[in-house]
């Protein structure tokens, strides 16, 4: 049974008359047509942010400043000074990398978990090998494994922080494994360091990447006690180009900006000897930012919570409350979660099939066919309609210690608009892909045999 209309939920994209079965969730989520109309409805209105006295411009600046707001609130951050916006998960990411980057002392280290995506570890391995050593400053990048499951070797994670760990950083929910790590967890180990920061404190920084988490759960910043967090409104319904930072605001206040310039320093307040910022969060948004996709990124946001329950939040600005915003990803956590049932069980089925990661996991599933290149299975889905992604999803590190040659799966993800037909097609087109040798691990130099 479906905790979701999904048919009325289908009925808002336009995805479905193309007959498309949008399985490739976990990349990047389908727009709902309401987003794509209100771009259209704010444009005879569009004028810049803070940088006008006319009517246009004060309404676009109320829209984007309340933007801020919804944002906050969906993460259940105090306010809109904890929210930065950048352009995706990446460079929110790397916002934090070039905030932190002067206060690393000799001899601090970073840790990082082996399930990574790429955006939370290069920037990391970046900061340690190339760029503070040309500063003459030693700071190790120190990596935590994972289980035979694919869930955080939270006690490996343990021994790798001491006193002298500034900043740990954990992914929320693996884009490869679908494993969740404790963050609680992770918080008390990041504490039990005890490094003295700058702001006073006395534990490790904890980031964490939600770019797989914030999609598929309702996420409490206060209640994590998280010091920072990304994600991307791309995998939300909402590809405009937004991605989120959320930061502690003394953090935010104390910290570096990552980018200087116009609107990011107090009115008035640059002289040729000194420069004041401005208020946050605007401290943190320096130059013109992406000011539509701001508003409709928080719209989709709202949008969201009407296709799921039966309210009306969309195209308003009023309050969100906490408890719809937990009851609409409750409900899509769920029906997420039967469909990633039904397709486990379907995979069980298949001949040579190598699911990854634990039971318990975010809606996806990356396997490998023995003998079959994940670039060919792919392919060979693709012909039968079902979009999938062969590769290794930017978690090249989890790929290389598996030993998968080449570093590559493939992956099937879902998002509220699936069907269980969508994962039967799915399943259904994978049992026609012969496998080579039943225990052989992929090469990715044979072909698939398609029935
Ligand atoms: N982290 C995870 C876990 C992801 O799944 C992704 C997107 N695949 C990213 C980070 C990077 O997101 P973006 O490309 O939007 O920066």
């Amino acid at each position: 049974m479906s905790t979701l209309d999904v048919e009325r939920i289908r009925s808002h994209f336009d995805f479905p008359a193309t007959g498309r079965v949008v399985t490739n969730n976990a990349a990047s989520t389908q727009p709902p047509r309401e987003l794509i109309e209100l771009l259209g409805r704010l444009a005879p209105w569009y004028e810049n942010v803070h940088r006008g006295q006319s009517a246009a411009s004060r309404r676009t600046t109320a829209l984007f400043e309340s933007a801020y707001d919804t944002i906050a609130s969906w993460l259940n951050a105090p306010s809109r000074r904890c929210i930065a916006t950048y352009r995706n998960t990446t460079e929110a990411i790397n916002a934090v990398m070039y905030s932190l980057l002067t206060s690393f002392r000799d001899g601090d280290n970073v840790v990082t978990t082996m399930m990574e995506h790429n955006s939370n570890y290069v920037p990391w391995h970046a900061l340690c090998r190339e760029i503070l050593p040309r500063f003459g400053r030693r700071v190790e990048c120190r990596i935590a494994r994972f289980r035979a499951d694919g869930s955080l070797d939270l006690d490996h994670l343990a021994s790798l922080i001491d006193q002298r760990t500034k900043l740990v950083c954990c992914t929320g929910a693996s884009n490869f494994f679908g494993a969740k790590p404790d963050l609680a967890v992770v918080r008390r180990l990041a504490d039990a360091g005890g490094y003295p920061q700058p702001t006073g404190e006395h534990r490790a920084l904890l980031l964490v990447d939600g770019a797989q988490l914030v999609p598929t759960t309702a996420v409490d910043v206060q209640a994590l006690d998280v010091d920072y967090l990304a994600f991307s409104f791309h995998k939300m319904l909402a590809p405009f180009g937004v991605g989120v930072l959320y930061a502690k605001e003394h953090l935010l206040d104390h910290d570096l900006p990552f980018l200087y310039g116009g609107d990011m320093i107090a009115e008035g307040r640059v002289t040729p000897t000194s420069v004041a910022w401005n208020d946050l969060p605007w401290k943190h948004a320096a130059g013109t930012p992406n000011i539509l996709g701001v508003i409709v990124s928080a719209q989709a946001l709202r949008l969201l919570v009407d296709l799921v329950l039966p309210t009306a939040f969309f195209s308003s600005w009023g309050p969100l409350p906490r408890v719809a915003i937990e009851e609409t990803m409750t409900r899509v956590a769920r029906h997420t979660a039967a469909l990633t049932a039904h397709c486990m069980a379907g995979l069980r089925e298949i001949n040579g099939l190598r699911p990854y990661g634990p039971e318990q996991r975010t809606p996806l599933v990356a396997f490998t066919i023995a003998g079959v290149s994940p670039f060919a299975v792919a392919q060979a889905l693709d012909r039968q309609g079902v979009e999938s992604r062969a590769g290794c999803h930017c978690a090249t590190l989890a790929h290389h210690a598996l030993g998968l040659d080449p570093p590559a799966s493939c992956r099937l993800s879902f998002a509220l608009y699936n069907t269980f037909d969508d994962v039967d097609r799915a399943v259904a087109a994978l049992r026609t892909i012969q496998p080579a040798a039943t225990d052989a691990l992929p090469t990715g130099r044979s072909t698939p045999a398609v029935r």
